[in-house]
């Protein structure tokens, strides 16, 4: 089976590699630490396992896919052979460019190179390799195994070849995808994150509850989830990096981050992964 590798086990990195490995890909699950790798790969467990309860998935698919996924905290050794790295490590440029410096390195020359990053420009993570043209944006949605959308970006130098092959891997994740140009936010996060920060305003100047926020856009809007509830879900911490991203690259008050949510992520409320943020779980 063709090999994938997904660099990061936290929150989305965990679902990408179970879609990895429920699409028949051998996939290595890297993070910097064992116990991270543990944490991901016992998620994944527990996703396919809710899944056989709910009877969405069979018994013999979970054994299969966790058969098919191994953890690492060995880089080199997670991108032998691959044909595919998605990276989802910390919306953090720095870190991003010493993962990609390294994937450059350890990865066949074919192989493609992707980043889940929510809004960094995948220009400049393109840059701290010496292949640009097969480096991607393959922006997966949370939960990775869930959402059926897959937003790919294509970036300065991205080759038509690596926007081919992004999209058929892509299908045989069983995704739907859009092809967005490589600019702040890309499609999705500039216009999610408009809703969620205007959402986030109206708690701190108690308009409503956060409850009743919510309610709007899911009564009135046919939002499957509240602004609120879904920066619950994506992390304030991740939410709060992207927001002061796109206010400094739009230069628009639009994104400026608001007080409670720096204020809630100093103090560690940082949605459901810390079983706090707008809402307690
Ligand atoms: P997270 O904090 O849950 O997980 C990040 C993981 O990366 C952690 O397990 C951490 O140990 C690991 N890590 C830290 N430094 C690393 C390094 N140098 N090399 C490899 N791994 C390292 O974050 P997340 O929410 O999964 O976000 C990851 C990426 O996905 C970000 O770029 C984020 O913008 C993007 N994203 C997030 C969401 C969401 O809903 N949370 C949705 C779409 C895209």
């Amino acid at each position: 089976m063709p090999k994938i590798t997904v660099i990061g086990a936290g929150t989305m990195g965990h679902g990408i590699a179970q879609v990895a490995a429920q699409s028949g890909f051998d996939v290595a699950l890297f993070d910097i630490k064992d116990e991270f790798v543990q944490k991901g790969l016992s998620k994944v467990h527990e996703n396919l396992t809710k899944g056989v309860e709910k009877g969405k998935v069979k018994p013999e698919e979970r054994d299969a896919a966790m058969a098919h996924l191994h953890g690492t905290t060995d880089l080199k050794a997670a991108c032998e052979g691959i044909v595919l790295a998605v990276e989802a490590a910390p919306e953090k440029i720095r870190i991003k460019h010493d993962i990609f410096e390294q994937l450059d390195r350890f990865s066949p020359a074919d192989a493609v190179l992707a980043t889940n990053t929510s809004s960094l420009s995948v220009t400049e993570i393109a840059r701290a390799t010496k292949r640009p043209s097969h480096v991607v944006g393959m922006h997966f949605f949370n939960p990775p195994h869930i959402m059926k959308l897959l937003e790919l970006v294509r970036a300065a130098d991205t080759s038509d070849e690596t926007v081919a092959k992004a999209r058929e891997f892509g299908a045989k994740f069983g995704k739907d995808c859009i092809l967005v140009k490589d600019s702040p936010g890309f499609a999705s996060s500039r216009l999610g994150l408009c809703i969620g920060l205007e959402a986030m305003r109206m708690f701190e100047q108690g308009v409503a509850s956060a409850e009743d926020i919510d309610k709007a856009m899911k009564l009135g809007y046919g939002f499957p989830m509240g602004p609120l509830e879904l920066t619950d879900l994506v992390g304030l911490d991740v939410r709060l990096d992207i927001a002061t991203y796109l206010h400094r690259e739009l230069g628009s008050e639009v994104f400026r981050p608001p007080e409670v949510l720096k204020k809630l992520v100093a103090e560690g409320k940082l949605g459901k992964k810390s079983k706090q943020g707008f809402y307690r779980y």
